[in-house]
Parts: C-alpha cells; sequence; structure tokens
C-alpha cells in the first residue's frame, strides 16, 4: 500500500469590485472602522493547486481590517446599506 497524499483543497481570493469606489469606506459592525469595501468573492475546491470547483462565486463586503464578510447580491443592497450608515456616521 502506497502513501496518497492529500491533493485537493481550497483556493479563494478576492477581486476589485466594479462599485468599490463608488461604496468605499462603508462602517465596518465588527471592529467599527470604515474601511469596508464590496468585493468579488471566488472560493474553488482545487485540485493540486488548480481551481477546479466553484463552491462561492459572488459578491461581498469585506473589511480588510478584521476579514468581516457578508455576501450582497444587487447594489440596492449596498445602496441600502450605505443610506443605514448616515445614522452610525452621526
Ligand atoms: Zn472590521
Amino acid at each position: 500500500m502506497s502513501f496518497v497524499p492529500i491533493i485537493f483543497g481550497k483556493k479563494d481570493w478576492d477581486s476589485n469590485h466594479p462599485l468599490a469606489s463608488q461604496y468605499g469606506g462603508i462602517y465596518c459592525p465588527n471592529c467599527h472602522n470604515f474601511q469596508v469595501t464590496p468585493v468579488k468573492r471566488r472560493e474553488f475546491i482545487s485540485f493540486w493547486f488548480i481551481p477546479v470547483f466553484p463552491i462561492f462565486w459572488g459578491n461581498q463586503l469585506h473589511c480588510p481590517v478584521c476579514n468581516w464578510r457578508q455576501d450582497f447580491k444587487t447594489e440596492d443592497q449596498l445602496k441600502k446599506v450605505q443610506k443605514e450608515q448616515q445614522k452610525v456616521r452621526q
């Protein structure tokens, strides 16, 4: 019997969201910084470091300070968040 190494893994990364400049600096409910920006999130099951099977593909709000994340789907949701933020800032 030969030893079989674990060849499956998980690969994930964020890329810039087209609305990031418009909706940057959103309040983070976890660490209370205004650092949250929308990102495009990809998570894949990888096989020999090659991403093969998507397990998450979508938009998230991401805080680079504490790594807090929340999914969102539409720009309307971002607008709603931004509107609610105005109460926080006052
Ligand atoms: Zn945070």
